[in-house]
């Protein structure tokens, strides 16, 4: 039986990442998985929503540049060639972290890996032993419960539609239902989006939730407060869509976008004395060491922010505790910046004011909402956001907050700021770039309480 130092289970960001270095570090290395390597991410995450938001993209950057004096004449957009050139570049990015990973002497096992107890797992016919194991089996869709729900499409399968559909709807306005709202209008295709609350994206400032609601209403059909309740194929193809009030609705697609559970099914984990939480993400202690000391768990199985910076952070972590010196920092996870790929784009660091309110009694904030530059002659009626969140007895900056073009490329930069305790005086003292929306970040005057 091959035995090794540390066994990964699951190729995507966390494990490649986990498996690379623990390798590089001298250790004897082998990662398990069952599908493409990249995961989420690099497969139907991060990576081919972002090419797909750069294609949608270019329909307002067509319309906005007759403004400047071009004129562009008849314009058509191919659905074939995009999804043809994301598969061609994915199937790049998985050679690449084979490369990558076998460079680095690890053993790749393709298969799906099954716990046998805390230092054995099972590989099809195979079995291995390991020092250390590491979880990273990520997430996947949650699928919708009503009648009909087999109709709907999830996020892994809408990148590969054999055809864009006329009429689009899509349940849920977290991140990823927003994201691909805006990948689809920017296509070309009516698209609806239906969630349960008043305003979309919750977790998020308020402020900007609401602002985010009346420039998406500019480009989609949004449908607040409302839940499907079943949804029926029609001779046509088309599908009937029924939501709780009786209202119904005649669209092509439905994509759920509802949320995202752990990867937990079929991984032997009643074998081992690991623990899980009530929404079912793997429960560890600060090292990221389950119940079953000798089995690590990181990622999206352990849901503390569901993002690949996060997840590769996390195996570092690790790898550095159990080959390193161990004196690689904790996470600060309050200080993650994170962006929506919406339209326009989002972006955040720190705390929304409501949570600043629960830690401060005197919050100050510093908004503005304008007119970018390039749209004074491209005539597009879109408004950009900042918020900044001060704790006005500290002067510290609490919470940074951006709605418009480039916002995570914005906010990027503050959140090293933020680490290092960034004061409001501080971004006072800063000079503007200058003409950039950025420059409003260290100019703002106005506080409200
Ligand atoms: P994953 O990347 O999901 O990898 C888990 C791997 O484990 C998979 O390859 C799976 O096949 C394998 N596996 C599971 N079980 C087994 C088993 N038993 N045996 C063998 N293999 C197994 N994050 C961002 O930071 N920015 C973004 O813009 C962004 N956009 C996203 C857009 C979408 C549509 C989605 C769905 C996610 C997005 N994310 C984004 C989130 C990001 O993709 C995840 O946080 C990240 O991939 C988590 O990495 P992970 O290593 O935990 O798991």
């Amino acid at each position: 039986m091959k035995h090794f130092d540390l066994l990964v289970i699951g190729g995507g960001s966390g494990g490649v990442r986990a498996a690379r270095m623990a390798a590089m570090s001298g250790a004897k290395v082998a990662l398990v998985e069952a599908n493409k390597l990249g995961g989420t991410c690099v497969n139907v995450g991060c990576i081919p929503k972002k090419l797909y938001s750069y294609a949608a993209h270019y329909s307002a950057d067509f319309a906005d540049s007759a403004g400047y004096g071009w004129q562009v004449g008849d314009i058509r957009f191919d659905w074939a060639t995009l999804r043809e050139r994301k598969t061609g570049e994915l199937a790049r990015l998985n050679g690449i972290y084979h490369n990558l990973l076998d460079k680095a002497g690890v053993e790749i096992i393709h298969g799906w890996a099954s716990l046998l107890d805390a230092t054995h797992v099972q590989v099809g016919q195979q079995v291995f032993s390991a020092q250390h194991i590491l979880l990273a089996t990520g997430g996947r869709p949650k699928q919708p419960s009503f009648s009909g729900q087999e109709l709907t499409l999830s996020s892994d399968q809408i990148f590969d539609l054999p055809a864009l559909p006329n009429k689009l709807l899509i349940l849920g306005a977290g991140y990823i239902g927003v994201e691909f709202a805006g990948i689809f209008a920017g296509l070309g295709v009516d698209t609806c989006i239906s969630w349960r609350n008043a305003l979309p994206l919750r977790g998020f400032d308020q402020d900007l939730r609401q602002r985010f609601a009346s420039e998406a209403a500019k480009h989609l059909t949004l449908l607040p407060n409302t839940t499907v309740t079943s949804i029926k194929s029609l001779e046509n193809s088309q599908l009937e869509v029924t939501f709780n009030e009786g209202t119904q609705l005649l669209v092509d697609a439905v994509l759920s976008a509802l949320g995202r559970e752990p990867v937990i099914t079929g991984l032997g984990l009643e074998h081992t004395k690991i623990q899980l939480s009530p929404t079912g993400t793997v429960v560890v202690n600060e090292h990221y060491q389950t119940y079953e000391p000798s089995i690590y768990a990181i990622g999206d199985l352990v849901g503390r922010m569901a993002l690949t910076p996060v997840a590769l952070a996390e195996a570092m972590i690790v790898v550095d505790q159990l080959f390193g010196n161990g004196h690689r920092s904790k996470l600060r996870y309050e200080l993650i910046p994170t962006a929506i790929f919406s339209h326009p784009n989002l972006a955040t660091v720190g705390m929304t004011e409501e949570q600043a309110r629960t830690v401060s009694t005197d919050v100050a904030i510093y908004e503005t909402d304008f007119k970018h530059l390039r749209h004074t002659l491209s005539g597009r009626n879109e408004r950009t956001y900042m918020k900044v969140v001060v704790d006005a007895q500290s002067d510290k900056v609490l919470g940074m907050h951006m709605m418009g073009a480039d916002a995570g490329e914005v906010i990027q930069g503050f959140a090293t700021a933020m680490q290092c305790s960034l004061t409001k005086a501080q971004l006072d003292a800063t000079i503007g770039i200058h003409p950039t929306a950025a420059e409003e970040f260290v100019t703002l005057r106005t506080r409200s309480r």
